[in-house]
């Protein structure tokens, strides 16, 4: 035995090639075994903490109010598309820059396709975001100070995904608290408070915000948005179920990008399919860091079929709101503090047991709600509005637990 392993005496032959052979195959295990794969990660990989999206279990009977999913199937006639679309045409790549799709977002929106990139969800976008337009805090030197070019910043509470992406990035995260009814401080605040950058390379801001479920006025963005000199991203991902969205921003800033996703409103997280619209130099750099196919073609399909049956889907949303303020009245009756909302869910603050526990005493009465246990949020909880039928199941069991008799 030579090559790789060489060192071989004669009166041994390839005996003495085998043993050394060995030998080195254990120092190198003994080796990995003192310091362990996780040592070939990036330390930054490492010690990273990964976004925790809430659970998505099976269980029989469970009513799952808890990731903000449309409650409501798509309708009949996307669906009727997606499976016609299911046949020999599976084997070939979708379009890989979802052109028919942004053709067709262009026209929604009245602008042009140049001004829209689809993403593998709106996820997929943020990410990408974080590396066309921040510089990891290790790369800036030598950069004009006009912009801070490490820095991504967001308030909280807000989506517990930007943390996250500036983290796995390398970036620097500024996270500025929200007003204490969760409203974004006016301009001339953020300047005295000094905490907020205005030069910030990427600043995300959720509109409507989540988890709150608080409602922006246009005029806030803009006013924050021309005070901006980055990339402002609108992550208007639960806009449909809100009193105006601010689109209009991102065909009038260059700076700044509205984030939407058909996920929520339009009922197809399964399918993963989100989208910015924004200035065409941004997107076009965007368009540059893409995978090729980041969207898949039954994605793509049944997103485009969406947009061709949108009257059902306002129907939806209405009745979803409709729910909301129902649920909202009933709550805040049995003593919840219950915020306002201009989303498909509803941030409340129970009555005589913590949030914590409330949770868990409904997730034993099979009612799956989500509770974020962070500084701001640990005193509420999270309801996503699920369909009329199950609404009195949660009220029932909401009484239940409150009128139980102590242990
Ligand atoms: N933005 C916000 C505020 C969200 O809550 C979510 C869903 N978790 C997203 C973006 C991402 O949605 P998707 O990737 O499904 O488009």
């Amino acid at each position: 035995m030579t090559g790789c392993y060489g060192r071989t005496k004669p009166i041994f032959g390839d005996f003495a090639g085998w043993l050394g052979a060995l030998k080195h195959v254990m120092i190198v295990r003994v080796k990995m075994n003192k310091t362990g794969p996780k040592n070939l990660m990036r330390s930054l990989v490492q010690s990273l903490h990964a976004y925790v999206p809430g659970e998505q279990p099976k269980i029989k009977g469970l009513i799952k109010l808890n990731t903000n999913e449309n409650p409501y199937p798509p309708s009949p006639q996307v669906l009727a598309t997606v499976k016609a679309a299911v046949d020999a045409r599976l084997r070939l790549y979708p379009n890989p820059t979802a052109q028919p799709l942004r053709e067709r977002l262009a026209k929604f929106h009245r602008c042009s396709p140049e001004n829209i990139i689809v993403g593998n969800g709106s996820d997929e976008l943020l990410a990408m975001a974080t590396r066309a337009f921040v510089e990891p805090a290790c790369c800036r030197e030598g950069l004009p100070a006009r912009r801070r070019h490490h820095i991504i910043q967001f308030f909280t509470p807000s989506y517990s995904l930007y943390p996250v992406l500036a983290a796995i990035h390398g970036a620097t995260a500024n996270a500025v608290p929200l007003a204490a009814d969760f409203g974004i401080p006016p301009v001339a605040e953020l300047r005295r408070q000094r905490k907020w950058d205005f030069r910030a390379a990427l600043t995300y801001i959720t509109t409507p915000n989540a988890p709150s479920g608080r409602g922006y006025s246009t005029a806030a963005l803009e006013s924050l948005c021309r005070a901006q000199k980055g990339v402002v991203i609108l992550d208007e991902a639960y806009v449909d179920f809100a009193n105006e969205n601010a689109l209009k921003l991102a065909l009038k800033h260059p700076h700044v990008i509205v984030s939407r996703t058909f996920s929520k409103a339009y009922s197809l997280c399964f399918q993963r399919v989100g989208y910015f619209v924004g200035h065409p130099e941004l997107i076009a750099g965007l368009d540059k860091i893409r995978d090729s196919y980041n969207v898949n073609g039954l994605g793509q399909v049944a997103a485009l079929a969406t947009l061709d049956d949108l009257s059902n889907y306002r129907k939806n949303f209405q009745r979803i709101v409709a729910t909301r303020d129902r649920l909202a009245r009933e709550l805040t009756a049995l003593g919840f503090r219950v915020l306002p909302s201009q989303t498909n869910f509803l941030l409340v603050r129970p009555p005589v047991f913590r949030a914590g526990e409330w949770q868990r005493k409904l997730r034993g009465r099979k009612i799956l709600v989500r509770w974020f246990d962070y500084p701001e949020t640990s005193d509420y909880l999270r309801i996503t509005i699920g369909r009329d039928d199950e609404m009195p199941a949660l009220l029932k069991a909401v009484r239940a637990i409150l009128w139980q008799p102590p242990a």
